[in-house]
């Protein structure tokens, strides 16, 4: 176990100026805080964040990482809390803590490997700070170390394909190699122990046969670089062994015909040294074509720069070489973490998905102390992206902003049609909640439900908009077809014939319609009138007949059919009719021409015209698809006669009929139609039945009538049922 004061001075070492105190302090918390807590192989637990400082010593991390590492698990662990860090150490250190402990709760929450890809994602969208995803990449490392103690075999399996497929990635992303290497070895050791284990006897093998062969290459390699007068160190590894078996199994090749198991590493003081280097190299040996790569010129997304080539090198042994300066060395071993080391990294980088790293290499350039490049090093990674856990664990990701119904829409189209509510984290919340990264997200459903269309105002993907749209659509278009089917029906009947699909299927074409469907929907939403789908069906059907006919042909009684197909002269003077149907003055109301008007369709029997404020209206409040607006054309009044009945009461005395009538004469009013409805000994109640020419010209008849003597009053009548 690493003491208290080496600690100390592993850090002094390379940041003089470190917070001592701050160390110490959180050196002696967490060994309090875990207590006696022990680890699987019967260490005290404090060992564990105790190497996990140690591990970042070795990256010359900054002290705040490496009180975070100190503490990363206390938090999850123990009885501290995160106000506990925070007024101890900090709100700095607070935050990293509790990026890392919320990294940790993660991996509880989903082990599915299975969405690994998202996890990556959702661990980098989560790492706000780099210096979060080191200390949780070198957490994983030694709990990889020491791996072995965990007593089921399930749980070690487990533990090692995740560092396989989601640590071991990330390390990659981040330029970590060596930290990326090492957790890939612990993982192909857990996984796959015996291809391990005979690739290291191979290589072994190969190392004893050959002799110091590595070390000979190394020895003629750096005097032919040095005659150059190139200053090189020259270094030789083997491949590690699961670089080794990923690339026989990626290429399908025996371990005989691998040729690169072992490269030279040239490092060099600056890049035109690089270029030296190689120009000497290649004139001395013989270079293997296709395998040359120049990424000093063209890094790698992660900032990797080096150069790449293959020769038939000393010995006639073919060997890979890569050719680096020191500080491109450092960056390929450490990555990000080696980048406050050397603040002159060169920020050529391309690439659009690594803009993140673009932004850090300028923060980088620009930062005036190591401590501001940290601080300012935020993984603005999947910003625009936002990951969450359906009750099952998987890991789906939506756009940021998106809400549970775009994640009920994301699993499957009818979950957004049925669904009613949600549940995140486990509790009940408005379906426009926008979600978090790491939220847990349930979809309550109800057959019942129908999508809202207050629903596309908040959702934010696409399939979820187009979803709520079809929908909505489909319904609109549903009850339009029902619509038309019932108008087309009604239309039917007033012709007495029975509605038939059958009918109508050989004419729909005609009306550009696509299917029956389609007909009815265009008669449903008013674009074609029922009437023209049966003058097209049967031609010449309605006109023959005339009931109205007979004394009066211009002046239509209430109540009476009034045609008024096209090509009849008693076109009447209203707008909005529907052509071809049947047209009643309602004998309730008589509406005259200034009246306000409304029809009514009546099933079987055309359409009602009644004033605006008919009692009878009433009964017509929940048909609303019965209405029909209409209004008065009065340029074509002027030749029309109108009946308005008119209810008076006159004194019983001679000569008061006379003067009703003559009032009425008078102001060019024609009695149609004269009824008594009541008397007795004072006075006579009469209906008057008047042909008048609109309503301005009934309203003065009545005005008339009321102010003539023994005319005791004078009202339109309404809605007045007679018994004779
Ligand atoms: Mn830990």
């Amino acid at each position: 176990m690493i003491r208290q004061f080496e600690l100390v001075e592993r850090i002094k070492a390379y940041s003089p100026n470190a917070d001592e105190d701050l160390i110490n302090r959180a050196y002696v918390f967490a060994m309090q805080a875990h207590g006696s807590q022990k680890r699987a192989s019967g260490d005290p637990y404090f060992s564990h964040p105790l190497e996990v400082a140690g591990i970042l010593t070795d990256m010359k991390l900054d002290c705040h990482s490496i009180v975070t590492a100190l503490l990363h698990d206390t938090v999850e662990d123990t009885e501290a809390t995160l106000d506990d860090i925070e007024r101890l150490f900090g709100s700095e250190v607070a935050r990293l803590v509790d990026g890392v402990t919320k990294l940790t709760q993660l991996e509880l929450q989903s082990n599915a490997t299975k969405h690994a890809e998202n996890l990556r994602k959702l661990v980098l969208a989560m790492s706000e700070d780099i210096r979060v995803l080191l200390v949780k990449l070198s957490d994983r490392l030694h709990n990889m170390r020491t791996l072995h103690f965990v007593k089921t075999p399930e749980k070690r399996a487990r533990i090692a394909l995740e560092t396989m497929e989601i640590y071991a990635p990330l390390a990659e992303r981040i330029g970590m190699h060596q930290l990326k290497d090492e957790l890939e070895d612990w993982s192909f050791k857990e996984l796959n122990s015996e291809a391990r284990m005979s690739l290291l006897i191979r290589l072994e093998y190969l190392r004893a046969s050959g002799g110091a062969l590595v070390d000979r290459i190394v020895a003629e390699l750096e005097s032919v670089l040095q005659g150059a007068n190139i200053t090189v160190t020259v270094s030789g590894r083997e491949k590690a062994a699961y670089s080794i078996w990923r690339k026989m199994q990626r290429k399908n090749i025996s371990f005989e015909q691998l040729s690169d198991l072992i490269a030279f590493r040239i490092t060099v003081n600056t890049v035109e040294d690089c270029y030296k280097a190689l120009g000497v190299l290649h004139s001395r040996y013989r270079m293997v074509p296709g395998r040359f790569k120049d990424y000093i010129s063209t890094p790698k997304p992660n900032n990797y720069q080096s150069i790449h080539t293959s020769l038939i090198g000393p010995e006639r042994q073919r060997i890979e070489v890569q050719m680096r300066t020191d500080i491109m060395h450092e960056v390929a071993e450490y990555g990000v973490a080696a980048h406050w080391s050397y603040k002159q990294g060169s920020a050529n980088t391309d690439g659009k998905q690594y803009r993140w790293l673009r932004e850090l290499l300028d923060v980088l350039e620009h930062a005036s102390s190591p401590e501001e490049f940290l601080e300012h090093t935020k993984l603005a990674m999947y910003q625009d992206q936002v990951f969450v856990f359906t009750p099952k664990g998987d890991l789906l990701n939506l756009p940021r902003g998106a809400t549970p119904v775009d994640l009920a829409y994301a699993i499957h189209s009818e979950l957004g049609n049925i669904c009613v509510g949600t549940k995140v984290n486990g509790r009940i919340a408005p379906l426009r909640t926008l979600l978090k990264n790491g939220d847990q997200v349930e979809i309550l459903t109800s057959k019942a439900q129908t999508p809202s269309p207050a629903w596309e105002k908040f959702v934010k993907t696409a399939k979820a908009k187009a979803c709520i749209r079809r929908y909505i659509r489909n319904q609109e278009r549903h009850q339009y077809i029902e619509l038309g089917k019932s108008l087309l029906k009604k239309a039917f009947l007033e012709v007495d014939y029975i509605f038939t699909e059958k009918a109508v299927e050989g004419i729909y074409k005609r009306f550009r319609a696509q299917s029956l469907d389609d007909l009815y929907a265009i008669v449903g939403q008013g674009d074609l009138s029922a009437s023209a789908v049966i003058a097209t069906i049967f031609p010449g059907s309605r006109e023959t007949e005339d009931p109205a006919g007979g004394s009066m042909p211009s002046l239509p009684d209430p109540g009476q059919h009034i045609p008024s197909s096209q090509g009849e002269k008693a076109n009447l003077p209203i707008r909005g009719l529907v052509p071809g149907m049947a047209v009643h003055y309602a004998e309730c109301c008589y509406p005259l021409p200034g009246d306000r008007i409304v029809g009514i369709t009546m099933p079987g029997k055309g359409m009602d015209v009644h004033t605006i404020d008919c009692e009878r209206l009433e009964d017509f409040n929940d048909t609303p698809e019965r209405w029909v607006d209409l209004s008065w054309d009065t340029h074509q009044g002027e030749e029309f006669q109108h009946v308005g009945q008119i209810i008076a009461i006159i004194t019983n005395e001679p000569g008061s009929l006379g003067m009703l009538c003559t009032v009425i004469g008078k102001s060019g009013g024609n009695i149609n139609n004269l009824r008594i409805i009541a008397r007795n000994t004072d006075m006579f109640e009469f209906i008057i039945d008047v042909q008048v020419k609109d309503l301005k010209h009934f309203t003065n008849i009545l005005a008339a009538l009321r102010a003539s003597p023994n005319i005791n009053s004078a009202e339109r009548a309404r809605n007045i049922t007679l018994s004779h």
